[in-house]
This record gives C-alpha cells, sequence and structure tokens, in this order.
C-alpha cells in the first residue's frame, strides 16, 4: 500500500460576497446612496486580509465579478447595472450553490423580494446593511449601519475552526503539527492556533486525501490535497546508552534478560520490573523512563551502535498494510486493511515489543 505525504496550509479563509444596490430608483437622493454604497464597498474589500477569497454581485443581476480587480472596473459597473430592480433572487439563486462563506448586501433602499428568500439557505448567513436613509428589508433581516467599518468587518469575520484530514480507505500514519489529533481513520484539528501540517497516510490506489475546513459560521469546504513529496527524513538518531544496547542486544538474542532492577530474568515483552521497591513498576530502558504512552520508540543498528528515535504518534506503519494503534486502552493493537471491503480493521493483535520492521529496525513500546 502506497504511503502519501500531503500538505495544507494555514487557514486560507472562507469566500465571502459582496451584493452592491447599483439601483437609480428612489426613496431620497439616489446618487448619494449609491456612492455610499460603492464607498462601502471599496472600503471593505480594502480591509479584507485575502482580496481574491471576496466575490462582487450587483441586485437583480446573475453575474458575478471577482472582488481582486473590481475597484478598477467598479465605476463603470455600478453604471451599467444602475437600471437593476432591488431584488435578491437572481443573486441569492446563485449563491445557494456556488458561494459559500459570509454575505453582506449593501442596499441603498428596500429591498422588495426579501420575504421571499427568508429560507433559503443564503439566508443565515447574509447580513444587510442599510446604505441610504430607508430600511432595507423591512425589519425581517439583520441590518447593520454602514458608517461602521469595524461591525461590518465582524459581520463578514468567519474564522476557521476545524480541519479534518482524510479520505476512505486512508490510515494517518505521521503528522507534523502536534496539535492535530488521531480520531477514527481521520486527523482532527480544532481551534488550532495554526493548522498548517504536512502529513502522510497510507492509501489504496485511486484515492485522494482531502481536508475538511470547518468555520465558525458552521459553514464547510472540502479540499483535495496534492501530494508534496516523500517523507521528511528522520531528525536526530541517537545511540543508546550501553545498558540499554546490552538489554536490546540480550532480548533479540534470547528473548530475554537480566533485569538490572532485581538481577533476575525478565522476558523480552516486558519492559519494567515490580521489584524497585516503589509503588509503580520501573521501566528497565533509560530510553522509557520519561517517555510518554503515546507512541513508539524505533531502534536500529546502524554504525556499529544501537540508535533510536522516537514517533510521536499514536498510529505506527508495521507493515505494508499493517499498523499499530494506541487506542484507549495505551495497548497498540494492529490495524489491517482490508482489500476487499476498502477498509481498516482492528485484527484482534495486539503489536508486541521487539517487532520488526521492513527497514531492519525493531519497535519499543513505552
Ligand atoms: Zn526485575
Amino acid at each position: 500500500m502506497e504511503e502519501v505525504w500531503v500538505s495544507i496550509g494555514g487557514s486560507q479563509g472562507m469566500p465571502v460576497a459582496l451584493v452592491l444596490d447599483a439601483s437609480m430608483a428612489g426613496p431620497g437622493d439616489a446618487k448619494k446612496a449609491r456612492e455610499s454604497v460603492l464607498r462601502c464597498a471599496l472600503r471593505l474589500l480594502e480591509a479584507l486580509p485575502d482580496k481574491a477569497l471576496a466575490s462582487v454581485w450587483f441586485l437583480g443581476s446573475r453575474t458575478a465579478q471577482a472582488g481582486q480587480g473590481f475597484q478598477a472596473a467598479a465605476g463603470r459597473l455600478m453604471q451599467e447595472n444602475e437600471g437593476r430592480a432591488r431584488v435578491l433572487g437572481p443573486v441569492f439563486s446563485r449563491l445557494e450553490e456556488e458561494a459559500p462563506g459570509r454575505v453582506l448586501v449593501l442596499a441603498a433602499g428596500p429591498i422588495v423580494d426579501v420575504a421571499d428568500w427568508r429560507s433559503s439557505p443564503p439566508w443565515e448567513r447574509t447580513s444587510f446593511v442599510r446604505c441610504g436613509t430607508a430600511a432595507v428589508t423591512a425589519g425581517l433581516g439583520t441590518e447593520l449601519s454602514a458608517d461602521s467599518l469595524d461591525c461590518l468587518r465582524t459581520a463578514l469575520d468567519n474564522p476557521l475552526v476545524e480541519v479534518r484530514l482524510g479520505a476512505e480507505g486512508a490510515m494517518p500514519v505521521g503528522w507534523e503539527n502536534d496539535g492535530y489529533r488521531y480520531v477514527d481513520f481521520m486527523l482532527r484539528g480544532t481551534n488550532l492556533g495554526d493548522f498548517a501540517t504536512r502529513a502522510g497516510f497510507m492509501i489504496p490506489p485511486g484515492v485522494t486525501v482531502q481536508a475538511v475546513e470547518r468555520y465558525a459560521d458552521g459553514s464547510e469546504r472540502t479540499l483535495d490535497l496534492e501530494p508534496c513529496g516523500p517523507a521528511p527524513a528522520a531528525t536526530q538518531e541517537p545511540v543508546l546508552c550501553e545498558g540499554d544496547a546490552a538489554l536490546v542486544s540480550s532480548c533479540l538474542a534470547s528473548q530475554g534478560y537480566e533485569c538490572p532492577v532485581c538481577r533476575q530474568r525478565h522476558d523480552a515483552s516486558k519492559l519494567s520490573c515490580e521489584k524497585g521497591g516503589s509503588l509503580l513498576p520501573r521501566r528497565v530502558l533509560a530510553i522509557l523512563e520519561a517517555a510518554p504512552r503515546e507512541g513508539y520508540f524505533l531502534i536500529r543498528m546502524a554504525g556499529g551502535a544501537w540508535r533510536y528515535r522516537y514517533h510521536p504518534r499514536p498510529v505506527l506503519r508495521v507493515g505494508d498494510d499493517v499498523v499499530a494503534v494506541r487506542g484507549p486502552s495505551g495497548m497498540p493493537e494492529l490495524h489491517v486493511f482490508d482489500r476487499a471491503r476498502r477498509r481498516w480493521q482492528g485484527n484482534g493483535l495486539r503489536l508486541g515489543q521487539f517487532h520488526r520492521l521492513a527497514d531492519s529496525g525493531y519497535v519499543v513500546i513505552p
């Protein structure tokens, strides 16, 4: 089975849609109200962290403009759309399918079909801005004042709150960002300051790892992730101390060792001793003393010495389509990929101490 590494950047932000009212119809001073709409739109676009994520629409039109570059064409576009009616229909029918994220409608007068769209999906994520003197939703929607840019920015604010990485039949076996957790064959990061990470998955052929981003308003977006090359090279591999090296060699040669605590012989499957005089069993390898019971030590003979590194994740690849997963009990349980059903399944077996790996190294379980 193939091991594929993918990368995801930090929060890419959720798109926002600005819907402008270009209508020259009353009430009041239409020209002044229209200027207010345009000024407000340009200030908002300027304040957005990423203009590329914004789209600009006009009431009564089904056509969207990119937020980037809108400023240069703004005057002309306002003029071209000035004959349109103040209706949500054409915009909302397209927002529903094509543009997720927050919607801000900047209106200079009453919108005539507000009531028709109150139960449509975009309504929940829409705020209205009163740019003229008249109410724009007849009390049906949230209306903000065009005067407070901060308030309008807050209405568009929609931070990323969770990222889930995975795919059908995929198993995460390594990742760089400690904030992510393994949950049911997926990686999940919630309320992280930084969501960026590289992650390695074992995947069946034809599968693409995806990221599902969930935003504060509950909206979700799915992204296909591109492979980013092989796994990062192993970090330093320190040499085992003399006592640990002798104990490891003895375990591999004779499946047991003379215990450094009680001087009796113990089985290689048990790397602790109850006779150390303390309440808790004492771990007999120096590398295990301060190790959390989460990941795995990988040890191998290199350059004439036993070297080790720590794999700080609950999932470890131990075979072509076999992984060990440290579940709620803390004991690593073997999971095998069922090719017929294209899913991972526990086989009821546990990973033992000194399991031999394909790279001729061995696993030591803290
Ligand atoms: Zn002992």
